[in-house]
């Protein structure tokens, strides 16, 4: 979609440093970290949130949550824990408006979130 910033990730119209991609989906480095282990996953297709995804395509959340297993594993905080954060609509904080998961890890995160 023209002006998403994820899109243009996607398109490699800017850059990003990748951490996984495949046909339908890629995860990246969060520009900003708020811990020393995050991780943005978003699947390829533009998707402005949660609301967006159509039902029958419901198959991308378990592919970005499998796939955040994965990469957690991968970065070792798969046994000491981890914090997935899907952020929807502005009262949730959400800021950029084509879905994707947040991987957090690598310190010991406080609850409930701000
Ligand atoms: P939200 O608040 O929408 O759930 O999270 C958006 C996230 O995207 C923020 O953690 C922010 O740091 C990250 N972000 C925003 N712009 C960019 C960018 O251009 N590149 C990368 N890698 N991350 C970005
Ligand atoms: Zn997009």
């Amino acid at each position: 979609m023209k002006d998403c910033i994820f899109c243009k990730i996607v398109n490699n119209e800017i850059p990003a440093e990748k951490v996984y991609e495949d046909d339908d989906i890629l995860a990246f480095e969060d520009i900003n970290p708020k811990a020393p282990v995050h991780i943005l996953l978003i699947p390829k297709q533009h998707f402005a949130s949660l609301n967006e995804i159509p039902k029958d395509q419901k198959e991308i959340l378990s592919h970005l949550m499998l796939t955040a297993r994965k990469i957690a594993s991968e970065k070792k905080i798969g046994k000491k824990g981890y914090r997935i954060v899907l952020n929807t609509g502005k009262d949730s904080g959400q800021e950029v408006f084509h879905i994707h998961l947040h991987l957090f890890g690598g310190r010991r995160m406080t609850w409930p979130p701000g």
